[in-house]
């Protein structure tokens, strides 16, 4: 196979226009920039407050993938930059990536190939520092928490029953259960504890569907971080934390403008996992973005069945949005996955595996078209080790089918790579069709988790364990009950076991616990062991990352 640059290195090769002339294309003013250095800022969307949200909205989504990602990302910043080519006036809005996987197993979340968006680095490491803001958010409430405890607990909090934890981001397994308060009264209340990952946190929720400080605070206050010898739920605005939460959150909640390789605008800014929390970019990015371009395109986390479910169910229920278009990225290596070929052999040429996989394809199309009623393009992320008769049989069973495809190849040759599926979007964009979510919230939670399981999964239905039905009881009496569900569930299967692969049939779910984070304004049906602070692995990405004497970094993919 022929040597390929990594992606940190074409990111360094490339040129970076500075952010004020990014910027400039949008019609954004200095007064309405705030600049991060040369090639960084955020944008104050109060300044663009009167704009109409005028863009159409298209979601790139995918199958359910593989450990390495199916290339969503590098798939959205290259249909933006096809878009741009074809002269269609395009806003990204992406997630930021979280410390933990560009240490770990994944890398950089920034795209790749000639799809990336710039300055790479420091997108990928402290950015504009939103996380870190986050972070501290997070440990300020937690602290607050721990000493209002030992200040004598006047809001009777039982210690048992505290549900928040503190944050870091990085995947350290270390810290996932600790005992803490430990030396003596002076010392706090010893407790069982434990850490999350930031990008766990509720307040990276929060963070990323608040429409204004002041819905941001409101949202803070209403955050559960326990509950009472009384099992009365105890809220960050009970321990008086949301003002000082919102004074260390009030800089980062603005949007960070950066540029794609091809010097396209880019949103990047919040960045929430998709299982237990909705996996999408902030609402306030999206709206920019909606405002200055013609077109938007966003990614949702993981496969349809997670993060283009919660999009639709929870970000653009929440935010009054509604998309226009939806992309599903297919890869060859996930579909052979799917047709039960092993890790070590997804590099060998192997059509009748493709075509066993194909199913899984097939019912997120049906869902995104029949479910949401949106119209759909799979978009084929074709990989320099897929074969022309691999890349040919998935484009001919689409077309049989009667499924949109469109090959892509932005990770090779950037935008130019992208115009086929760009050309295809715009089309899509003008089909006429009613959107739909997959649920209303007027019923019970069982009902809502009933549906997303039949319908978007293909489930029998939903088994709930004797905790489930408990948690649900106590949420109802507590008027949690007409939230939307957020579905923490494996990302690898359209059930809840990772084993079963492609578009699996007479299975149940089980749901094990349910929880509310009601200042994101959901509720979460957690089903089997949903990791919330990961671990390194054994040979972590961090063992070849360096920075040279002139401060060049390396290794970060
Ligand atoms: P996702 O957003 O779905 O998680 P990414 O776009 O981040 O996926 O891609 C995951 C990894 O795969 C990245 O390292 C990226 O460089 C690589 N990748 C994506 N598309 C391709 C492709 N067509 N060929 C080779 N590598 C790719
Ligand atoms: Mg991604």
């Amino acid at each position: 196979m022929a040597e390929y640059k990594s992606d940190i290195q074409i990111a360094q090769e490339a040129e970076i226009r500075p952010i004020k002339e990014v910027a400039e294309t949008l019609g954004l003013d200095d007064e309405q920039l705030i600049p991060y250095g040369h090639y960084m800022a955020k944008v104050d969307v109060t300044k663009i407050q009167d704009l109409p949200e005028k863009a159409k909205l298209i979601l790139v989504t995918a199958i359910n993938p593989t450990p390495a990602g199916e290339g969503k990302t590098t798939t959205s910043v290259g249909l933006a930059d096809g878009l741009n080519r074809i002269g269609k006036k395009t806003v990204l809005a992406l997630r930021e990536p979280s410390l933990g996987p560009v240490f770990g197993v994944k890398g950089g979340a920034a795209g790749g190939g000639y799809a990336q968006v710039i300055p790479m680095e420091n997108i990928n490491l402290h950015f504009t520092g939103d996380f870190h803001a986050i972070g501290a958010a997070n440990n300020l409430l937690a602290a607050m928490l721990d000493n209002h405890i030992k200040q004598g607990n006047e809001l009777n909090i039982d210690p048992r029953r505290i549900t928040w934890k503190r944050v870091v981001d990085m995947n350290d397994r270390q810290l996932r259960s600790v005992v803490d308060g430990l030396g003596g009264v002076a010392n706090g209340m010893p407790r069982q504890d434990g850490f999350d990952i930031t990008v766990a946190s509720e307040i990276m929720a929060v963070f990323c569907l608040a429409t204004s400080i002041e819905d941001l605070k409101q949202r803070l206050g209403r955050i559960v971080v326990g509950y009472t010898y009384d099992r009365e739920p105890v809220t960050a605005h009970d321990l008086k934390a949301e003002g000082a939460m919102t004074a260390l959150l009030k800089d980062a909640i603005s949007p960070n403008l950066v540029q794609t390789l091809e010097h396209n605008p880019a949103f990047v800014h919040g960045g929430p996992f998709a299982n237990i929390a909705h996996g999408c970019n902030s609402v306030s990015a999206t709206k920019a973005a909606l405002k200055l371009g013609d077109y938007v395109v966003t990614e949702a986390g993981f496969g349809a069945d997670l993060g283009a479910e919660k999009f639709c169910d929870i970000k653009c229920r929440l935010a009054g949005l509604e998309p226009d278009a939806c992309v599903i990225v297919a890869t060859v290596r996930a579909l052979k996955h799917h047709g039960g070929v092993a890790k070590a052999d997804l590099n060998e040429e192997n059509l009748a595996a493709l075509e066993a996989g194909l199913p899984n394809l097939l019912q997120h199309v049906d869902n995104m078209k029949n479910v949401y009623g949106l119209p759909v393009v799979v978009a084929i992320n074709a990989f320099p080790t897929d074969t022309k008769a691999e890349l040919d049989l998935v484009e001919q069973k689409c077309k049989e089918l009667g499924v949109n495809v469109a090959l892509s190849e932005v990770w090779a040759r950037g935008g130019e790579g992208g115009e086929a599926l760009a050309r295809e979007v715009v089309r899509l964009c003008e089909e006429p069709h009613e959107f739909h979510f997959s649920y209303e919230t007027d019923g019970t939670l069982e009902e809502e988790i009933e549906a997303i399981a039949k319908r978007i999964y293909h489930a029998d239905g939903v088994d709930f364990t004797p905790a489930a039905k408990r948690d649900i009881k106590q949420l109802t009496e507590q008027g949690f009950d007409h939230m939307p569900v957020c579905m923490a569930k494996t990302q690898y299967s359209f059930s809840d076991d990772q084993s079963l692969l492609g578009a699996p049939r007479d299975f149940r779910v089980t749901v094990r616990n349910v929880k509310v984070s009601a200042g994101a304004g959901f509720v979460v049906a957690l089903t089997g062991d949903i990791m919330t602070m990961p671990g390194l692995p054994k040979r972590p990405a961090a063992e070849k990352i360096d920075v040279d004497a002139e401060g060049k970094i390396s290794g970060l993919f």
